[in-house]
């Protein structure tokens, strides 16, 4: 079997599922939608913005005119702190099940500024951004009712961000979601049966065969994982086995600062457009346990596959069977590494 021509599975050793890559197809002719993508400068300052300094939000409350980052309560969260976190079985036939989800939802402005971006921001300016996340997850992961902290940005009109001015978001609850549970048990078992970090030993082995990093300097490693669903997927890990934000050493946060830079920057390159994403960490959890086997990481998962606007599209096989692919992910590591500039190819 040949990676780069047979139709393949390939297996997401962080998540224990499936992708299936499909090499053959990559050549294919588009039928599909075409069409340029309307792109207008956005201003500095925008009047309408309810995350512009001095605006106000939703429900009256108005914006300091903060000079940096700015954080607050999400005034629609989805979770609330406080809500009792009780099991409830109707029927107590164990077929209709919920649980109470006690959380926090807060916001973070990266920059004052409403027409810019990671890719365009400064070193400086992100670094506070960097410095803000770490904050936040050390302050909501200390909470005794929150478990998990995910920090996450939601980037362009494609992945639904429903405001251009810079901002992400954190939903902290009580259990560890979904993405992040399958990655801790895959974690632990890797763990317990090699008594090795399973991020560790796959950050290695990429580092030796050069193939789909795409990035990497003193403290963070980017690559497009062997196992990518999305055609420009990026994994960043740190090279050094820490869990979180709370274990950063003083290099840290200007080299995750570099690299998010780096990263950012490259996607915008792809299609000569603001590329859209949606990023997060993924940190050790807040449960109050140690959890020696997690490793630090952040995915970026950008819909884009063959121009501006043509993006891919979870839906038929891959909604109700696997996901899947046809550029490999050793094709969009190549071309990402071009336009990083970047010459950690072999
Ligand atoms: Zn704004
Ligand atoms: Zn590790
Ligand atoms: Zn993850």
């Amino acid at each position: 079997m040949k990676l780069t021509e047979d139709p393949h599975r390939r297996l997401n050793v962080l998540t224990n599922e499936w992708v299936l890559v499909s090499p053959h197809r990559a050549t294919r002719p588009w039928q599909g939608e075409v069409a340029t993508l309307q792109t207008t400068a956005e201003p500095a300052y925008d009047p309408t913005c309810y995350l512009c300094p001095g605006n106000s939000r939703a429900g009256g409350i108005q914006n300091p005119a903060y000079s940096n980052t700015f954080v607050f309560e999400n005034d629609f969260a989805a979770l609330k702190p406080g809500t009792p976190r009780e099991r409830l079985d109707v029927e107590c036939e164990g077929l209709l099940v919920a649980q109470g989800e006690p959380g926090l939802c807060r916001v973070i402005c990266f920059s004052p500024r409403h027409d810019l971006t990671l890719a365009t921001m400064g070193m400086d300016a992100i670094e506070l951004v960097v410095r803000t996340w770490m904050e936040q997850f050390r302050e909501l992961g200390e909470m005794p009712d929150i478990n998990h902290v995910q920090i996450f940005e939601n980037r362009g009109a494609m992945m639904g961000a429903s405001n251009p001015h810079p901002h992400c978001q954190i939903w902290a609850t009580a259990s560890i979601p979904e993405a992040p549970s399958k990655e801790l048990s895959t974690q632990q078992k890797y763990h317990t049966s090699c008594d090795r970090c399973l991020l560790c030993d796959y950050i290695k082995l990429e580092r030796r065969l050069r193939v789909r990093v795409v990035a990497e300097n003193a403290r963070f490693v980017a690559l497009v994982p062997f196992w990518a669903i999305w055609p420009f997927e990026i994994l960043l890990c740190s090279r050094n086995h820490i869990g979180s934000m709370n274990d950063f050493a003083s290099d840290d946060a200007p080299q995750l600062s570099a690299i998010l830079k780096q990263i950012t920057s490259t996607y915008d390159k792809v299609f000569g457009v603001p590329f859209p994403y949606s990023m997060g960490f993924h940190q050790s959890p807040t449960d109050g346990v140690d959890h020696p086997e997690w490793h630090f990481h952040a995915h970026f998962y950008p819909p884009l596959l063959r121009s501006a606007t043509i993006r891919k599209f979870m839906v038929g096989f891959e909604l109700l069977g696997t996901p899947q692919r046809d550029i490999t992910p050793e094709i969009a590591a190549e071309r990402l590494r071009e336009l990083a500039g970047t010459s950690v190819g072999s």
